[in-house]
């Protein structure tokens, strides 16, 4: 008998072609999270199994709760025979620790060459503790102890537990997305959203140098960094916004500073997400929450771009969206009081209905096109990796 932890993949099994895709994919991501050599990993199409050393389980456990597209983590024990006398002495050994007074068993035979259908090992194996164990009664709807059993190739695995994983689709295989990654709270929020449906996330960030601190900037990275646990890794473009900001303050009317700007960026992203490879853009609008954010402003602004554009936050609250910031740990960096380009160069009253053709007009103002691909050309790239963690083995 073998201890292991066994992974439960969720909504992936409802892909019927692309399964393998889905969890190849998975198995690689784990890897990467793992970062270990020794940690051996295998799969069929219904479960995915880590064998590895019983000291590093807690900090697999920990690491594998950060992977998109698992559902459930299982520490078990892995039987490499499908015969319930063997199963059964082997259960009564691994209760033999364990405190119960009600209990039920679930089995799940995925291997139908089995004579027996589940109900009926369910109440066989029931039967058999309650003879052997004392004061113990089955209780199926709410018991202390419930036995998992699964029957599958040649093996069985029993557990007693399941953990919470992520769920969602592993990353990448969705392909790539291009995030717009302030230093606000919406924006990573909108990025970790992102991730859970298998999107490979890059992302921009409009810096405004002297305008914009270099803390402003860390902050942004930190957020970038945050996302990394749960992307592999991230590619973070930085544009220099500060000529085309100073452009627009000084030549057009700025009750229009925000949606030109806001236009400019999008075209800057649209750019950066065509050469990178990138099929969507994604970022934390959320409807009315600022004048840019308008159904006008919006339709004003999104005409530019070509692309989709995922606002993963379009009908969430304020407080709904602090709440997940909160879980995923980006919060405190958000609300740390470095000022971004959007808000320093915030008009008194900023346009709510924007008129596209003014915008239009008032873009000519300016050589939005060269300063643009000026910017793009001087942008910076900065490879994000998770905080890097020991190998297990080197914990030792
Ligand atoms: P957040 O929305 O992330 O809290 P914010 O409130 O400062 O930050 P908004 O003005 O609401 O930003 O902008 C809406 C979205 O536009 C942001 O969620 C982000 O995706 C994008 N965005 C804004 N400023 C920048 C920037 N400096 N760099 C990259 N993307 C930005
Ligand atoms: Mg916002």
């Amino acid at each position: 008998m073998k201890k292991l932890i066994i992974i439960k993949y969720g909504e992936l099994t409802t892909k019927k072609e692309n399964i393998n895709l889905f969890i190849t994919t998975l198995k690689q991501n784990i890897k990467q999270k793992l970062n270990d050599s020794t940690i051996e990993i295998k799969f069929d199409k219904g479960r995915m199994f880590i064998y590895t050393s019983e000291k590093f389980f807690k900090d697999v456990v920990h690491k594998l709760k950060e992977v998109f597209g698992i559902h459930e983590i299982i520490i078990g024990y892995e039987l490499k025979t499908l015969n319930l006398d063997e199963i059964k002495q082997t259960l009564i050994n691994l209760l033999e620790a364990k405190e119960f007074k009600t209990f039920k068993v679930e089995t799940k035979r995925s291997n139908k060459k089995i004579p027996k259908t589940s109900v009926e090992i369910n109440s066989e194996l029931g039967a058999f503790l309650l003879k052997n164990r004392k004061n113990i009664k089955v209780n199926v709807h709410n018991p202390e102890l419930t036995i998992y059993l699964e029957l599958r190739n040649n093996e069985s695995y029993l557990y007693f537990e399941t953990i919470e994983g992520l769920g969602g689709y592993p990353v990448s295989t969705l392909g790539k997305g291009l995030l717009m990654l302030s230093g606000g709270i919406d924006s990573p929020v909108a990025g970790f959203m992102t991730i859970k449906r298998g999107v490979k996330l890059e992302a921009l960030y409009f810096e405004s140098p002297p305008h914009t601190s270099i803390e402003a900037k860390n902050k942004v990275i930190e957020l970038a960094r945050n996302l990394a646990k749960y992307n592999n890794e991230i590619k973070l473009h930085v544009i220099n916004f500060t000529e085309i900001q100073e452009a627009i303050y000084k030549n057009i009317p700025h009750e229009y500073l925000i949606t030109i700007m806001r236009r400019i960026m999008y075209r800057i992203a649209e750019i950066l997400a065509n050469r990178n490879n990138c099929k969507i853009l994604v970022n934390g609008e959320s409807i009315g929450q600022v004048a840019s954010q308008t159904l006008t402003s919006m339709k004003a602004i999104n005409e530019v771009v070509n692309i989709p554009v995922i606002r993963p936050l379009a009908c969430f609250d304020k407080l709904e969206i602090i709440s997940i910031s909160k879980k995923i740990n980006t919060y405190e960096t958000s609300i740390l009081p470095f000022e971004d380009c959007c808000t320093i160069f915030v008009p008194r009253h900023p346009v709510i209905n924007p008129d596209r053709k003014l915008c239009k007009e008032y873009e000519e103002l300016i050589p939005y096109k060269d300063l643009i691909y000026k910017a793009i050309k001087e942008h910076e790239i900065i490879k994000i990796v998770e905080k890097q963690h020991q190998k297990f083995t080197d914990l030792l």
